[in-house]
């Protein structure tokens, strides 16, 4: 049974990538009543409802008649992606991590999902490996050496290896080398130049709003790598995060012979994909887009960067 595969070892190497790892360890699951009452409902089920649209919308595309899909998670987290992957009808999953516990958790839910699923349902098969993807390579640790995706997804992860150039490269080469031609690497990041305007715009060091907060260590020297800055979340994440600069990653991803296809804000990704009837009825749906009067309204949106915009006040 493939959701039972073994974990894998855990390298947590030096720099922060053991505190990243131990941050998102120790994040509870909390149920989704917990969850709504959370101020971040409405934040996350818009992030949810951006990347189910964006995974449907490639899927679509690298769909090639009865061949089989294979996908890697980068970054997976606890597997808030899997409903996805099981819409979208995919064959294979590698999901990968450097949080053990998120891991585990992630395996537990498609063990969960598999069991639950309809008599005649053909739910695909997941592989699961701890690993840090910035300092290792994956496929040394996957069980196919020959297995190739069609898609590598990493959601609001691959910011976390700016911090120097081998480990955002090493990311890099884990996302792209295993796609095969035709494949698309797809990811959601925050937007380093919406953040370092804001950064200049602040008389001190940081900005944000009683729900979020980002912190730099210093103003006016952008490093390329390791460019840090700590974000915080309504205390849901806390963690040193990097810039992207993104014209240097395009550069870095034409190794792996990738060509860049689209890049948006979230708002631009809402305003064009919102004319759809079908994406409006699933933000409907998945509770994405809460209404609150128009002078919060538009505090939040002078307040937040583009991707918190949709957070609930109280
Ligand atoms: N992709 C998931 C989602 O969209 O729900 C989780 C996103 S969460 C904000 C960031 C994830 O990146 C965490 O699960 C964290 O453990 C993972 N992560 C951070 N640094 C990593 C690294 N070096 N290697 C692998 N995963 C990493």
């Amino acid at each position: 049974d493939e959701a039972k595969s073994p974990l894998k070892k855990l390298d947590t190497g030096e720099g922060h990538s053991q505190k990243v790892a131990s941050h998102y360890n120790t994040l509870q699951e909390c149920g989704l009543a917990a969850r709504s009452q959370s101020r971040i409902f409405y934040m996350r089920n818009f992030n949810n409802w951006l990347k189910s649209v964006l995974i449907g919308e490639i899927l679509d595309k690298v769909r090639r008649g009865p061949e089989q899909l294979c996908v890697l998670d980068l970054g997976c987290g606890k597997g808030g992606d899997l409903l996805k992957w099981r819409k979208g009808r995919i064959d294979r999953l590698v999901c990968a991590d450097i949080a053990a516990v998120s891991i585990e958790q992630c395996q537990q839910r498609y063990s969960d999902m598999r069991r639950k699923c309809r008599p005649n349902e053909r739910i695909f098969s997941a592989e699961f490996v701890v690993a840090d993807c910035t300092k290792e390579l994956l496929s040394e640790k996957l069980k196919g050496s020959e297995i190739s995706f069609d898609i590598c997804s990493c959601q609001f992860v691959y910011h976390y290896s700016f911090e120097t150039r081998e480990q955002a490269e090493m990311m890099l080469r884990n996302a792209c080398e295993r796609l095969r031609p035709g494949g698309y690497f797809i990811g959601t990041t925050p937007d380093a130049f919406e953040l370092v305007k804001r950064l200049e715009a602040s008389e001190s060091n940081s900005f944000g709003n009683e729900v979020f907060k980002v912190t730099f260590q210093k103003k006016e020297d952008y490093p390329l790598f390791g460019c840090q800055y700590d974000f915080s979340l309504e205390g849901v994440v806390n963690v040193p995060e990097f810039l992207v600069y993104f014209p240097l990653f395009e550069e870095m991803a034409k190794k792996y012979n990738m060509r860049l296809v689209f890049k948006k804000t979230f708002r631009e990704f809402f305003e064009e994909k919102i004319q759809n009837e079908q994406h409006k009825f699933l933000m409907k749906k998945m509770q994405a887009l809460e209404q609150y009067p128009a002078e919060e309204r538009n505090k939040l949106a002078s307040d937040c960067p583009e991707e918190y915009e949709h957070v609930k006040r109280k």
